[in-house]
């Protein structure tokens, strides 16, 4: 793997990197090709992440966290990615799970975070339905209040962890049409009427399997509601501005990764009795591989610490998650290119890597809904 020129906020920071680089190197890297044959989740694997303090780095030291600025928490992120996207996905989902009970969580249900940035506790996140993600508001997932209880009925789609995770975030209608009408409730999986469907057969990411739920009568005490009732729009997206920036930390990393295994391979293949890197055609298209990835890393950093430093950052998330992940989807393309036929068969990373990258084009508000949220704030500026 290249060794990135990094600018680090502390010395404690770069020590948490070079950890994430033992972990990444040692327990998923070699690991990732048989997960993904045998399409299992790698549980124990991110319990190990969570073991060595790196599931909870941007949330507070007083609710278990660590205290890390965004900023690190991404290039920790984006070492994960370049070498399993699954891992880094897993982390960056499980870091959007913990968002709504950190951010505004009663004092009882914050005795979980412990747990939850530990990695004992693994969760998902309950937002789009099957007739619809990117009009969120529309969903129509209702949580009827009956005395000290709601009561949940509906489907969500495409859930990560949906047979993995140990506690939901689901956001329901408890009031009406519209997103004043929508509430977030926190539920453990063990609890009665969450009925998880047939993992769907995905393009890329097999070791991560997705899927429906379907709510049947779901019953969770009142006091599991985080926030106030009517909330829970502005809480998905809260969490969806951080969640952004994780994608985009992972798109660096993938692509990253696409571009170290292309260039060593460019380095050794001959043709015409030459190294292919040598070719002016081949060797251009890596420097401008490797060009895209150095910008994106910098746009997502540059929003990072923004929302570091207190700043508003939503729209930077939404032009580096754009960016990121159209960047990743080319190089990745370009990586199997440089292959020419062996990028193509399953012998090299690089094919699983061209099918990764096209998720983070549409996970998180695809990136028609990313230009979206930037249209919006030149119109208003
Ligand atoms: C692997 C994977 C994991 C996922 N994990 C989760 C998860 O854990 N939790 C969760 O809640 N969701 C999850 N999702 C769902 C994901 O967030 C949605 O798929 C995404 O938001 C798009 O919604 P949709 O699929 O319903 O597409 P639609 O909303 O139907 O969009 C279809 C197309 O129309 C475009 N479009 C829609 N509206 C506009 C507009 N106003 N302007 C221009 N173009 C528009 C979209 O960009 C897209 O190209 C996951 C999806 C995948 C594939």
């Amino acid at each position: 793997m290249t060794s990135i020129e990094r600018v680090l906020p502390t010395e404690e920071a770069g020590d948490l990197l070079d950890l994430a680089t033992e972990i990444a190197d040692r327990e998923l890297a070699p690991k990732a090709a048989d997960y993904e044959a045998r399409r299992e989740f790698p549980r124990e694997l991110i319990r190990t992440i969570g073991r060595a303090g790196l599931l909870g780095l941007p949330y507070p030291e007083e609710l278990g966290g660590a205290g890390q600025p965004y900023e690190v928490y991404l290039q920790v992120l984006e070492i994960l990615a370049s070498r399993w996207l699954v891992a880094a996905e897993a982390v960056s989902v499980h870091t959007l799970a913990c968002y709504p009970v950190a951010s505004v969580g009663g004092e009882q249900l914050r005795k979980q975070l412990p747990d939850m940035l530990g990695g004992e506790l693994l969760g998902a996140y309950c937002l789009s339905e099957p007739q619809g993600g990117s009009d969120a508001a529309a969903l129509t997932t209702r949580a009827v209040r009956d005395g000290d209880a709601y009561v949940i009925d509906g489907t969500k789609a495409w859930i990560t962890h949906a047979h993995d995770a140990d506690f939901f975030n689901v956001f329901a209608r408890t009031g009406g049409p519209g997103p004043g009408g929508i509430s977030c409730l926190l539920v453990d999986a063990g609890t009665p009427g969450i009925v998880p469907q047939a993992p769907e057969r995905t393009m890329g990411l097999h070791a991560s399997p997705i899927s429906q739920i379907a709510f049947d009568g779901l019953r969770v005490p009142a006091d599991r509601l985080v926030g106030e009732e009517g909330t829970g729009f502005g809480i998905a997206m809260r969490a969806l501005d951080s969640g952004r920036l994780g994608i985009a930390a992972c798109a660096v990393g993938l692509a990253q990764a696409a571009l170290d295994y292309a260039a060593g391979y460019a380095r050794e293949r001959e043709q015409f009795g030459t190294p292919i890197i040598d070719f002016q055609g081949l060797g251009f298209m890596l420097a401008d591989m490797a060009t895209q990835i150095a910008a994106a890393r910098a746009l997502t950093l540059h929003a990072a610490r923004l929302r570091d430093h207190g700043r508003p950052y939503s729209t930077e998330a939404a032009k580096a998650k754009l960016f990121a992940t159209d960047m990743a989807m080319k190089v990745t393309t370009d990586a199997v290119q440089v292959l020419g036929g062996y990028g193509y068969v399953a012998d090299h990373p690089v094919e699983r890597y061209m099918r990764e990258a096209k998720v983070l084009q549409i996970v998180e508000g695809t990136n028609q809904i990313q230009r979206l949220v930037i249209a919006r704030s030149l119109a208003k500026a």
